[in-house]
């Protein structure tokens, strides 16, 4: 990010003026800053503006903060805007509530002016990582999502931030059962459309900006989980898994196909004395066991 020119937008909504002017005062100096004094008016901007980064307040007078969101989700044109929740609300529940409408992270007022600061920049970076993910082609063309280089890079970036915070890191290793059997079935043009179908399914049961989701290569796809412990990503697990079993593939002739998915999870605090390669070729032991085991499920790596 350049300490010169401001590239990143940044819309903050609040219905208290008060509030914008902290906000607006802590990040003006680094980024662009559009403000909104109600839903509606966010909505426009973020519409017609497309900021990087969009604060927003959840209790306001005309559109609550949750219905905001809702229809930013509803429009391509801002369904990828990250959105931070900013809000007197501090009830686990509302805050749950959030998260599932697809926010990436939750404030609760009165904020810390540095963990503000500290919060977004984190965003901003991400977004940044992305963003060159994509320019320098580390994307698969098939799917549209991070390939086996994007996801390297962004292993080593994780993995080394998460030796340096002391944060546990999950990886899912994931692997379509019997996709050659399907291939044989309904072709391998409609293999592709599975696969794609397996992509966009898996990439929306994620709901974190954290969550990386890559092609690891063929019908195999891959999970990373930043600052995620193996409670949190056996749930993750769990859901995609899911997720897979219940969506209905289209198919040209107008009939429903299927698959599964086995996925290998592991998840360990890393420390400078343990390596990338350890911790997916364990992933890839609790994969095999999954198929083993009758398909179709998840398995965790143990010792
Ligand atoms: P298992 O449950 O043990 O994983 O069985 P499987 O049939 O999925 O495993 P196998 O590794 O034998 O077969 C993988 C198949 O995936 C074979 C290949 O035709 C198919 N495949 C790999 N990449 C692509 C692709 O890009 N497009 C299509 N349509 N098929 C692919
Ligand atoms: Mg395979
Ligand atoms: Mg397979």
């Amino acid at each position: 990010m350049s300490e010169h020119k401001k590239e990143f937008t940044i819309l903050i909504t609040d219905d208290e003026k008060f509030n914008l002017d902290i906000l607006g005062s802590i990040l003006s100096p680094h980024y662009n800053i559009l403000i909104s004094k109600n839903g509606t008016r966010a909505l426009e901007l973020a519409k017609l503006n497309a900021p990087d980064l969009i604060l927003l307040d959840v209790v306001m007078p005309d559109m609550t903060g949750f219905e905001v969101i809702t229809k930013l989700k509803e429009s391509n044109d801002t369904v990828n805007i990250p959105v931070i929740f900013i809000t007197g609300l501090s009830d686990p529940a509302d805050e749950e509530k959030g998260f599932f409408l697809g926010a990436v992270d939750y404030i609760t007022k009165p904020f810390n002016k540095a963990i503000v600061k500290a919060r977004v920049n984190t965003h901003i970076k991400i977004i940044d990582q992305m963003r060159t993910i994509e320019r320098i082609g580390l994307i698969d063309p098939l799917t549209k999502i991070a390939n086996r280089r994007g996801f390297e890079t962004r292993m080593n970036a994780e993995w080394g931030r998460s030796i340096r915070e002391q944060t546990p890191i999950s990886f899912m290793l994931m692997d379509i059962d019997k996709f050659k059997n399907y291939n044989d079935t309904y072709g391998h043009q409609q293999g592709d459309v599975a696969l794609k179908t397996f992509a966009e399914t898996a990439s929306h049961t994620l709901k974190r900006t954290n969550d990386f989701i890559a092609r690891w290569g063929g019908e195999e796809f891959v999970i990373l989980l930043s600052n995620t412990d193996i409670q949190g990503a056996e749930e993750v697990a769990e859901n995609v898994r899911k997720a897979i079993e219940s969506i209905d593939i289209p198919n040209e002739d107008g009939y429903i196909t299927k698959v599964t998915v086995s996925i290998g999870l592991n998840s360990v605090v890393p420390t400078a004395e343990t390596s990338t390669d350890d911790f997916i070729k364990n992933a890839d032991k609790a994969l095999y066991d999954a198929k083993e085991g009758g398909r179709n499920r998840v398995v965790l790596f143990q010792e």
